[in-house]
């Protein structure tokens, strides 16, 4: 079998073309024992177009080709026969890139055809459904993902078994299931690429939640920017339905749960869930004070379960290796695995998953490949514009949710943006300042007015027209707006300069004093 990666990443650089020029050299040759599959994300984007050639379905031995361009498929099919691989376009396997990840979420990744059902089936695809409307109630469900310890992947952390347990509670006869793809922040592909590689997988663990909270009724709320994605859902959610594993009378039994697709327009609040759910109702994407929560009053007042995409790929496996297993992947308070997308100063730019507390050190130096050119590593920035820069005094710093917050930073949803010794930490913090500014939705004054007072002051600094007060200043405007905004998009937006004046401080200074 031939895996050719059919993901964004790799098709912007043409691999549907490398997939009709392996089609054709085999066609030419008659090989009837041989296929080629359009597979999804095989996660080392910087080295694609990625093919995968296995001697059958099962075997574990593995060729992997990198930046295959269409007029490599006649060498690469001959090289079949010979048994001598173009050196040139051999990509090791057995590097740390590989060979230190722990894939639970991105586990079809790369292996199955995420336009064919019947390939996920043939990897388990919704057999944890079954097993769920056959044998277990929904308080059961809800105990298993409560056990397995298993936190919401979007970035505040929450624990998922509490949140399904208060929208089972919340009185209501419609309820809803949300899936929350409006990735957004700069960097993050997690979930474009889990969506684009392995629909049927989120589906599932929707289903599941809507089983286990008395939900009839789901919304995906996906970034109109992901296209491929889009077309991969509705593909999934008809196929799927054809069949009865989604819709009505699911597998022969009386749940029913119907899932439509919504499109974000590209505003990055929509993200945050009370201004998804007004989005979803036809309204301005804004957010709203809390309480009410979602969970007891959300989507058209009623009670709303909301998670995010890698969230609900988690479902179907804890429930198949059971919550014990899944505990015991990970630290203390932090289970499981986490997808990261890594991007910016280092080598292997991609998708990764390893398990919660795995040291920075290791995914930038190791799984990363390190920094690019010689150069020495400055910073991660971890959570996109809510997030924090990491300098390197603190690379062995375990990656989970507590430790990230004491250093400031945050987990997020999964972006990870590396930064070499050329970044200059003011403008990086100017950078996610301005987003946060262009963002913001308006509604309050904190985040509406400080957000761009902010970001004047760090443009001052960083033109050389500022001062030690306008230093001060600063500092005070991220206390204020911290504390004060309405929602997590103002709360967090400071987060990157009370880092950076942290960490770098001494950058700061000197772009105050060298213009003196
Ligand atoms: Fe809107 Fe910002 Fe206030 Fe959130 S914090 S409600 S994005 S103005």
């Amino acid at each position: 079998t031939i895996r050719v990666c059919v993901a964004a990443g790799c098709l912007s650089q043409h691999s549907d073309q490398v997939k009709q020029g392996l089609e054709h050299q085999i066609q030419e040759r008659g090989w009837k024992h041989c296929r080629v599959k359009g597979v999804g994300c095989m996660g080392l984007c910087s080295a694609g177009p990625l093919v995968s050639v296995r001697s059958s379905e099962k075997n574990e031995k593995e060729t992997l080709y990198q930046a295959v361009t269409p007029d490599d498929a006649p060498t690469i099919i001959e090289s079949l026969s010979s048994g001598t691989p173009p050196a040139t376009l051999i990509c090791p396997t057995n590097r740390p890139f590989f060979t230190q990840q722990t894939k639970i979420v991105l586990a079809n990744s790369g292996e199955i055809d995420p336009e064919r059902l019947e390939d996920s089936l043939a990897v388990g695809g919704y057999q944890q459904l079954a097993h769920v409307l056959s044998d277990l109630t929904p308080a059961q469900v809800i105990d298993q993902i409560t056990l397995s310890g298993l936190r919401g992947r979007g970035g505040a952390g929450y624990p998922t078994g509490l949140k399904w347990g208060t929208v089972a509670k919340a009185s209501g006869s419609r309820k809803f299931v949300i899936c929350n793809a409006d990735e957004g922040d700069p960097g993050a592909f997690m979930d474009r690429s889990v969506l684009e590689s392995d629909p049927h997988r989120v589906l599932e663990g929707m289903a599941i939640a809507a089983y286990a909270v008395g939900a009839n009724e789901g919304y995906i709320y996906v970034r109109a920017e992901y296209p491929l994605a889009i077309k991969r859902l509705q593909t999934a959610i008809r196929q799927a339905t054809r069949v009865q594993l989604l819709g009505n009378s699911i597998l022969g039994t009386s749940f029913n749960f119907n899932i439509h697709i919504r499109l974000g327009a590209g505003a990055f609040v929509c993200g945050e869930e009370t201004a998804l759910i007004a989005s979803i109702e036809g309204k301005r994407g804004q957010p709203r004070p809390r309480p009410p929560f979602p969970a007891m009053s959300g989507l058209w007042n009623a009670p709303t379960l909301i998670n995010n995409v890698e969230t609900y790929a988690n479902i179907a496996p804890i429930l198949e290796h059971g919550p014990e297993w899944f505990a015991g992947i990970g630290t203390e308070r932090s289970k499981g695995t986490k997808v990261f997308a890594l991007a910016g100063k280092i080598v292997n730019t991609g998708l990764i998953e390893v398990p919660m507390g795995t040291n920075l050190r290791t995914i930038i130096q190791e799984i990363g490949g390190g920094i690019p050119d010689g150069h020495g590593f400055k910073a991660a920035q971890t959570g996109g514009p809510s997030g924090g820069c990491i300098p390197a005094e603190h690379l062995d710093t375990p990656v989970d949710y507590e430790s990230l917050t004491a250093l400031g930073s945050i987990m997020g949803s999964g972006g990870m943006i590396v930064m070499d010794e050329s970044a200059c930490m003011v403008d990086v913090a100017r950078y996610f300042m301005e987003f946060c500014m262009s963002e913001s939705c308006g509604k309050c004054a904190p985040c509406r007015v400080g957000t761009a007072e902010m970001y004047e002051l760090l443009s001052r600094i960083v033109q050389g027209r500022a001062n030690l007060e306008d230093m001060e200043l600063l500092q005070d405007l991220c206390e204020t707006v911290k504390y004060t905004s309405l929602c997590g998009l103002g709360q967090a937006a400071p987060n990157p300069v009370l880092s950076t004046m942290k960490y770098f401080k001494d950058e700061y200074l000197a772009h105050i004093t060298d213009h003196r």
